[in-house]
């Protein structure tokens, strides 16, 4: 199955591909079991976060614990965002990262140029999806900012969403997908990521809510499928009527992850258990939250 055709797909069928991230390597195994025992497509991912400071050690590691427990027809390996700038506002070298993930295998890439100007977002983006492209493969992109991974406080969330603070802006969503060739684009709509900073990873994230008369209006200008970070704690509404409205990739981090840790902490490091946990839980967010069990029947022949 090819990335790029499974995500067209899914938005004719009005449907949307989840994305859960593995920052604990022993995550991998009972998410792609899950994915398949639903009978859906999803994929598996890993932010550059993740390796840096959880317990993912490199994108090659997940690749090959992926390549362990893959099931044709059902899971895709995506790597999650590689930041221009990263979250302590360091520079990062994202072209080297996003080579080595596409010789590893990764199946799509993402870069992040969110914290850059508009210019120089199109400009890291356009040269980071020409390397994919190369490869054969699908590029994500970010445009406005979908708040949280940054080492400082955010803004109560209601100011956040009054002010329409960060959400990204429907001129430079039109531009941007046209000039980039990025192949999907996250947005911010209201949703936020979940905290990764020591100090408060582990605390409930936030109730968000998804302004969808904006995802609709970003999609008719961009054209091209969106994507929901921070779906972890969004209203199950606002995610059903956003994917109405043109997201058709989700990420899910911070619910399954905690989930994984405090299994851990329940039963002192018993990660069976905490494997348990984590099929149960990704099972119960395809069927129950996204309704996508037996997706995969509609993506037999890509
Ligand atoms: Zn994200």
């Amino acid at each position: 199955m090819k990335t790029e055709q499974a995500v067209l797909r899914a938005r004719a069928l009005g449907k949307c591909i989840p994305a859960f991230n593995c920052p604990h390597i022993p995550m991998v195994k009972p998410i792609a079991q899950a994915i398949a025992d639903e009978n859906s497509v999803a994929m598996i991912q890993v932010a550059r976060v993740e390796w840096e400071k959880f317990e993912a050690e490199s994108p090659e590691r997940i690749a090959e614990e992926y390549s362990k427990y893959r099931v044709e027809g059902h899971t895709l390996l995506h790597l999650d965002h590689v930041p221009v700038i990263d979250e302590d506002y360091l520079k990062v070298d994202y072209m080297k990262l996003i080579s080595r993930a596409l010789k590893a295998g990764y199946e799509s890439v993402m870069i992040d140029g969110s914290r850059l100007e508009l210019e120089e977002n199109i400009k890291v983006t356009a040269e980071a999806a020409m390397l994919a492209h190369e490869f054969g493969v699908p590029i994500e992109a970010e445009l406005g900012a979908v708040m949280g991974h940054e080492n400082k406080e955010m803004p109560p969330y209601e100011e956040i969403f009054a002010s329409k603070m960060g959400f990204t802006r429907l001129d430079e969503a039109r531009r941007f997908a046209a000039e980039s060739k990025c192949n999907w684009l996250s947005v911010a709509v209201g949703n936020i990521h979940g905290q990764v900073a020591e100090a408060v990873r582990n605390q409930k994230k936030p109730k968000a809510r998804i302004d969808i008369e904006h995802v609709a209006a970003l999609y008719n200008a961009a054209g091209i499928p969106l994507v929901l970070h921070g779906g972890s704690g969004i209203g199950h509404d606002s995610v059903l009527n956003a994917i109405e409205a043109g997201v058709t990739k989700i990420n899910v981090g911070t619910e399954v992850r905690q989930c994984y840790e405090a299994a851990l902490g329940e039963k002192q490091g018993d990660i069976i258990y905490a494997q348990e946990k984590v099929y149960q839980k990704t099972r119960d967010y395809i069927k129950n939250y996204l309704f996508n069990s037996d997706l995969a029947d509609e993506f037999r022949e890509l």
